[in-house]
């Protein structure tokens, strides 16, 4: 039985890293070296691999992702079973969840690469790859949509977050935990996320500015004004708590959502936001009542990309709101 195959795309990152001269590690590794490294590969598939980007990850774009999003699609009408994308970790999760939102395949797409870059002891990436590699193989793993696998586990992109610097168990899954695991070779899925809520954006549409901002204690909200003045097209707000804000920058929110969809988000990062417990101006009740559209369980950075995402396919206010409340409700239409 010839082994099915599977497409790789290199994007850089730190399992790319190396050259390690006086100020550390550069992307420098191609997607030809990343396969060589794990002669395992070879008993699991039979490997395409092609180095779309050699970038540290805060340089990935939209547009980059969107390129990308074709040539995965592209692979598996071409007959790949699955795609895995090498990535650098400190955006992983930003890419996944824009490639789960806009990809129309099946197949699974697994991002993954390293804590440890490929010059230190203990480098994770070779085990990594093969367990992505695994995953996208793995024929249980069609229509579970993007996933993450680090630190063998595996993340659905709709919960994974990067959630400490350098420790190689980095990645976790807010509220549920990961989808899965990896044990002996073997793949173990736990449970399957609920309908994907894709959404259609031109491949060509171009980014739209959204600004994400925290509040903080004894702040006066000036940052949001600025947003505006500076061009941003709409506002995540990392709200205190379950969705709160001092009434000053309550009023500057409310202000903004008259002119910009405003999303408050949790600047705690996990949890739901509220949306009927408390009654002081600034809180939950008061911040919806003036406009805001609350983000559901997504945090901050998911939903930034969320409202970015629909304001690039030019959705209008009632198609916001739709969208983000699709997140909270069972069966979602949109
Ligand atoms: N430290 C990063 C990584 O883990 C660098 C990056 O995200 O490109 O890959």
């Amino acid at each position: 039985m010839p082994l099915p195959s599977v497409a790789v795309f290199a994007m850089g990152g730190t399992i790319a890293m190396a050259g390690r001269g006086e100020h550390g590690v550069k992307p420098s590794l191609d997607a030809g070296a990343l396969i060589d490294a794990v002669p395992q590969l070879a008993d699991v598939a039979s490997i395409e691999a092609r180095t779309f980007r050699l970038l540290p990850s805060p340089e990935v774009t939209i547009p980059d992702l969107f390129a990308l999003a074709d040539a995965i699609e592209a692979a598996v009408a071409a007959g790949a079973a699955g795609a895995v994308i090498t990535h650098g970790t400190d955006t992983m999760e930003e890419s996944a969840f824009v490639l789960d939102r806009i990809l129309a395949v099946d197949a699974p797409v697994v991002l993954t690469g390293a804590m440890r870059n490929p010059t230190m002891a203990g480098p994770d990436g070779p085990a990594n790859l093969l367990n992505a590699v695994r995953l996208a193989v793995h024929e249980p793993a069609r229509g579970l949509g993007v996933t993450v696998v680090m630190n063998d586990e595996i993340h659905a992109a709709r919960f994974v977050q990067k959630g400490e610097t350098s420790n190689p168990a980095a990645f976790r899954s807010f509220p549920p935990g990961p989808l899965g695991w990896f044990a002996e070779g073997a793949v173990r899925i736990a449970y399957r996320p609920g309908s994907r809520h894709a959404l259609a954006v031109a491949r060509d549409a171009e980014p739209v500015p959204v600004a994400l901002l925290t509040v903080t204690l004894g702040d006066d909200g000036r940052l949001i004004e600025r947003a505006l003045d500076a061009g941003y097209r709409g506002i995540v707000a990392e709200c205190t708590g379950g969705g709160h804000a001092a009434g000053w920058v309550a009023d500057r929110l409310a202000e903004a959502a008259g002119r910009v969809p405003v999303v408050m988000a949790s600047r705690t990062g996990a949890g739901e936001m509220l949306r009927r417990t408390y009654d002081f101006r600034g809180s939950e009740t008061d911040l919806l009542a003036r406009g805001l559209i609350g983000a559901g369980w997504l945090d901050g950075l998911k939903a930034r990309l969320l409202l970015t995402l629909l304001l690039m396919a030019g959705a209008d206010d009632a198609a916001i709101r739709a969208a983000f409340a699709a997140w909270l409700d069972p069966d979602p239409a949109v």
